[in-house]
């Protein structure tokens, strides 16, 4: 006897946009959440990189917006230990949308509900078990221990997953010693913002807008709302803290002092929080029926694209579980979420890591790592480069057929479509998450190999200008699946085709 087809452990971000995702996928979902009340805890201030695409492309990035605490700010983001800005990109890769944490949990939670996912506050996962056919987790709540069963259960527990240590999924990586102080606090009246953003302070004199590194550590001034100051210090530290546990205004001048050396008077706090930064990733993302997403199976250690990552994970996941609980996913299918995102987590790593190196050195060699790399972030080619590797949009997962044609394993572009009811849009199709077959070349043999799979495939005949491919087929995560040359011959097109439909959707 089951309790729900998927239990999603966490309503964090991550659990709350799987339990939503599987909604889409028609799956029946419990999601179990040890605190009591939905945390107002202010961590990450919005969302940026390709979520916002894939939000658009479910339809919800209105609604997002409407909830959003401002207009989406000029695309400048710290990275390194430096500002770089995109601004003068045509299409910046890497957007914001301010979105402090606590309302995108209480707009996601919304979302699963209406989609009919259960949400149990207060109900902590303490013991997890798992045979051929389901998963039990043993659960506290506040009239004791009970237990929960599915068919599978995805650790969305944070960074502190109990799911990831009772599973036994090794996390390995590195924890820095630095902690990271992060503040937002009206201007004093003993302040006095100047043109160039640097201020003025009474009795200190001239603190400059930007990065400011000292012996002790790294102090910054940042804001794009004129009226409050955004302070930011790194300094290393023996002390241990929680994340969960605020930060006191107290603290925050004591740290300014101690990398900065003067006293800044503060204005009224409107955000104070405090983090250690950590860079590990599980080796692998499955255990037979146990799952993990989110910060549960990666840390970051630079700001902005964990949240992304994340929410992608969550994405990448729903439709593969829904095929697996509804009895047709492929052999193989949900192995594939560990390859893929597998790779992004690898991807963002990379960049990650490579910000702490160049934001800790202090020595000449630093400074010229530094220097070189802001001379390159001016040129409009490595800007896009790192642009797209801040916001995911860069990565191919390694899909069969992958050197056949440059889309497969890509994000589906948003192509504007001609067809039989009108103009729509790739991001149009791609709202109720399933997939979709675009046949751009009107040929026969293509649609006719699809028809076989029209129950769990959408299939479009449809115009595009500058078609490029004769045919897509896009997964619900909006990834590309497969595609078919322009011009290409039956011969190759139609096997290949019938054996990406039998491989991702398995047998019609
Ligand atoms: C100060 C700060 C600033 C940040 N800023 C940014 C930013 O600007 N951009 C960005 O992208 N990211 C940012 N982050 C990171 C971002 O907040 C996390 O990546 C995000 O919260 C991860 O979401 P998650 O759902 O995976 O995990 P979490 O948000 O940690 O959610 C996990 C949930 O699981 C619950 N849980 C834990 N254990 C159990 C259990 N045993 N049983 C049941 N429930 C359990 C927890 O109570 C929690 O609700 C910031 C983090 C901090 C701390």
């Amino acid at each position: 006897m089951i309790d729900a087809e998927v239990i999603v452990v966490g309503a964090g971000p991550t659990g709350l946009m799987l339990a939503a995702e599987l909604g889409l996928a028609d799956v029946q979902v419990l999601v179990l959440e040890r605190l009591p009340s939905p945390s107002e805890t202010p961590k990450a201030g919005g969302l940026s990189g390709q979520i916002l695409d894939l939000l658009r492309y479910r339809g919800l990035l209105e609604r997002f917006e409407a909830a959003s605490t401002g207009p989406r700010p000029a695309p400048r983001f710290p990275w390194g230990g430096m500002h770089v800005d995109f601004t003068q990109l045509a299409d910046p890769p890497m957007q914001a949308m301010p979105l402090p944490q606590p309302l995108l949990e209480r707009l996601l939670a919304e979302l699963a509900g209406e989609r009919g996912a259960e949400i149990r506050r207060g109900q902590e996962v303490v013991g997890l078990s798992q045979d051929d056919a389901t998963v039990t987790a043993e659960v506290r709540g506040s009239d004791g221990l009970h237990q929960v069963t599915a068919h599978y259960l995805v650790g969305c527990d944070g960074a502190s997953s109990r799911v990831r240590d009772l599973a036994g999924f090794p996390f390995p990586g590195t924890t820095y010693p630095e902690v990271q102080r992060l503040a937002l606090v009206t201007v004093p009246d003993s302040v006095t913002v100047l043109e160039n953003r640097d201020i003025e302070v009474e009795g200190v004199g001239r603190v400059a807008f930007g990065f400011t590194r000292t012996e002790h550590g790294e102090f910054a001034l940042g804001s794009t709302n004129p009226a409050l100051m955004g302070l930011y210090t790194s300094e290393e530290e023996s002390a241990h803290y929680d994340d969960d546990e605020p930060m006191t205004v107290a603290e925050l001048r004591d740290s300014i002092r101690r990398v900065l050396g003067v006293d800044l008077p503060l204005g009224e706090p409107t955000r104070l929080t405090r983090f250690t930064l950590h860079a590990r990733q599980v080796e692998r993302y499955r255990d037979g029926r146990i799952l993990l997403a989110g910060d549960a199976a990666h840390l970051f250690p630079a700001p902005g694209v964990a949240l992304n990552a994340g929410l992608i994970d969550s994405v990448n996941l729903a439709w593969k579980l829904g095929a697996a609980v509804h009895g047709w996913a492929p052999a193989g299918l949900l192995d594939t979420y560990d390859d893929e995102r597998r790779l992004a987590g690898e991807r963002t790593l990379l960049h990650t890591r490579a910000q702490v190196a160049i934001r800790r050195g202090h020595d000449q060699a630093a400074e010229a790592l530094r220097e070189l790399f802001q001379e390159l972030l001016v040129d409009e080619q490595p800007l896009s480069r790192l642009g797209a590797l801040m916001a995911g949009t860069d990565i191919r997962y390694p899909l069969a057929g992958h050197d056949h044609n440059a889309l497969i394993g890509t994000f589906a572009p948003d192509l504007t479509l001609r067809i039989d009811r009108g103009t729509t849009s790739v991001a149009e199709l791609m709202h109720a998450a399933r997939p979709v077959l675009l046949n751009l070349s009107g040929r026969v043999d293509l649609s006719e190999t699809a028809r076989d799979w029209d129950q769990r495939v959408d299939i479009h005949t449809a115009e595009t200008d500058d078609r490029p491919a004769d045919a897509v087929l896009i997964r619900p995560d909006a990834h590309i699946a497969w595609a078919a040359n322009v011009d290409e011959s039956a011969d190759t097109a139609v096997p290949a085709q019938r054996d990406a439909l039998f491989g991702w959707f398995g047998t019609p």
